[in-house]
């Protein structure tokens, strides 16, 4: 088959001067990056870099402006009504974390003092970034960790989730689409259930975004997280969304520079909004590329990537369904699927090989895929599988990837039988 990437010229990384060859199917873990982003970020770093938020001169007042306007993207982008709603962090971990400790523990911590008993409800599914933080905290404060068992077809039992949730759970933390499974979670159904009760959400929006159309009013959540790199833009740069409300009451996360009103030895009073949350220096570079990434993904349009994408998981989907000894963690019913959102990533073994040697073999061809656990331990126990090989899509594949990759495990599968 031949449908071509029309994108895939925006990505130097397979110009001659780099890897020409390379067949790169591991945008779950992080998206390669367009050379707009890498632009956007040289020019920003040669011709207007300065700290943002303290200097007094024009120079610093433009970052300071850059950081401000960023906000205001990044919450159009998520369908917020304001950029005071959005945090910059360093990613999807921080910004878990941020809320597991300013927003949870407090909730877990005045239980405790009114003897009351606390649980924090997930899913199955979860990345650790989405488990540890909850774990310790329900370690700390005896409160029970629930856990959300999956369907079949590997999304949420909604069931099991209405079941779980109670007066005393302080907070539903979910992923909107897993990095092991990629189906897309019903996040409004869920959080709706959560808000009837009063219980606060968290969205993993990690693997969620580079589909774009996230609307947080829509889904209702209290918080919704996300990396720049998993939407092309550089590591190093996370989105904390929270609900207006939220930031107000919560305690800043780190303490430094930049997110106090007033101090003395003693004492601090911190200043109100998103800049509580943001002491020390702005990764600024890393800001100014998520921007770029955003503004790159508007201006290819998401209808058409969208378009794309599903095409290519279909194909994807397909050909690995074809091969007598693809074993899916998760098998989806493919007729079914015309006209659905196909998740871009599928995890799986090969009856009779090792998923390391074949993630090896798939290497030696420039193939790159993921093999292990994927930052998902627990997820691959519930599946009874230690470790699945992982391939993920992303804008500059095609149908060429696919068939270079099927190649490959078709390679992987005769070595082991010879
Ligand atoms: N959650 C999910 C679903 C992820 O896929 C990832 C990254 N693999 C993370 C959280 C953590 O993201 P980061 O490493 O950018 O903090």
């Amino acid at each position: 088959m031949s449908i071509i990437s029309p994108w895939k010229q925006d990505f130097p990384i397979f110009s001659t001067r780099a890897y020409p060859r390379l067949c790169y199917l591991d945008s779950a873990a992080t998206c390669l990056t367009p050379k707009h982003v890498a632009d956007a970020i040289y020019h920003y770093q040669c011709y207007a870099h300065a700290n943002s938020h303290k200097g007094l001169y024009q120079l610093s007042a433009n970052v300071t402006e850059i950081v401000e306007q960023a906000r205001e993207k990044v919450a159009h982008f998520l369908g917020a009504n304001s950029g005071q709603q959005i945090i910059f962090n360093s990613g999807t971990t921080e910004a878990l974390n941020l809320v597991a400790y300013s927003f949870v523990e407090p909730l877990l911590i005045k239980a405790q003092q009114q003897e009351t008993a606390s649980n924090i409800v997930i899913s199955a599914a979860e990345h650790h970034a989405n488990l540890l933080p909850w774990q310790r905290l329900a370690q700390q404060y005896q409160a029970e960790l629930r856990v959300v068992d999956l369907m079949p077809d590997g999304t949420l039992n909604i069931e099991h989730l209405r079941s779980l949730l109670d007066s005393e759970t302080r907070v539903l933390a979910v992923t909107h689409c897993s990095n092991v499974i990629g189906q897309y979670e019903d996040v409004q159904q869920i959080c709706q259930l959560a808000s009837d009760k009063k219980i606060a959400t968290v969205v993993d929006g990690a693997q969620a975004v580079a589909r774009g159309a996230v609307d947080v009013n829509a889904i209702g959540c209290d918080f919704y997280v996300f990396s720049a790199h998993k939407l092309y833009g550089p590591t190093g740069c996370g989105v904390l969304y929270g609900k207006v409300e939220h930031f107000d009451n919560m305690r800043p996360y780190q303490l430094g520079g930049g997110i106090i009103s007033s101090v003395s030895y003693q004492q601090s009073e911190f200043i109100a909004g998103p800049l509580k949350f943001e002491p020390g220096s702005h990764n600024v570079a890393a800001i100014v590329g998520l921007v770029e990434a955003i503004d790159y993904l508007n201006d290819l349009s998401w209808h058409d990537i969208n378009h794309y994408l599903n095409d290519l998981a279909f194909y994807l989907q397909q050909s690995l369904q074809e091969l007598k000894y693809f074993k899916p963690l998760v098998k989806l019913p493919l007729p079914e699927y015309k006209g659905v959102t196909l998740p871009t990533l599928t995890s799986f073994q090969i009856k009779g090989v090792h998923c390391h040697d074949v993630a090896s073999i798939l290497d030696s061809e420039d193939i790159a895929v993921r093999a292990g656990h994927h930052c998902a331990q627990p997820l691959h126990q519930f599946f009874a599988v230690n470790s699945t090989i992982r391939a993920s899509l992303g804008l500059y594949n095609d149908y060429s990837d696919i068939d270079r990759l099927v190649a490959g495990l078709d390679q992987a599968h005769q070595l082991m039988l010879s």
